[in-house]
């Protein structure tokens, strides 16, 4: 377990007990699944490899751990527009943002450091702490732009 991923962990427990919620057993074991694969990942991936460990863990006891996660702020959820929706790990490691192309699907990262920066100060500004955000731009990339002349 790394230091960053003994903070989620924290943060998680944290966004539990104000919400009046507990911790369980097997929404531990998935919080760690999850931060273990260190990649986004969706439902049916995160299930299966569970499922092999774990064999009572339900399909369904993924999905809600996972849209709890994203309450917390501890998981952001990325859309490609495939209709998959896919989680990662929302603080800790680096931050990652996209740019997807409602063309062919493809997904490019960029780093945002400066975006970043200047968000804090905007929510900061106004009194407002971040917990979680995520930057998706919609569009049309270069390849795509170039086949449709
Ligand atoms: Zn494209």
């Amino acid at each position: 377990m790394t230091q960053a991923n003994q903070k989620v962990k924290e943060q998680f427990n944290h966004f539990l007990s104000k919400k009046g919620l507990k911790g369980t057993l097997q929404r531990n074991l998935i919080l760690d699944a999850f931060l273990d694969l260190d990649r986004s990942t969706h439902i049916d991936e995160l299930y299966l490899l569970l499922r092999g460990k774990h064999p009572t863990i339900g399909h369904a006891t993924v999905y809600r751990a996972l849209r709890l996660f994203a309450a917390a702020g501890v998981a952001r959820e990325i859309n490609r527009g495939d209709g998959l929706t896919r989680y990662e790990v929302a603080s800790g490691g680096k931050r990652r943002d996209y740019l997807v192309c409602i063309d062919c699907g493809t997904v490019t990262e960029f780093d945002n450091s400066t975006v970043e920066q200047f968000q804090a100060e905007v929510a900061g500004s106004m009194g407002f702490s971040i917990q979680s955000l995520k930057i998706e731009l919609r569009g049309v990339c270069n390849h795509c732009k170039a086949q449709q002349g």
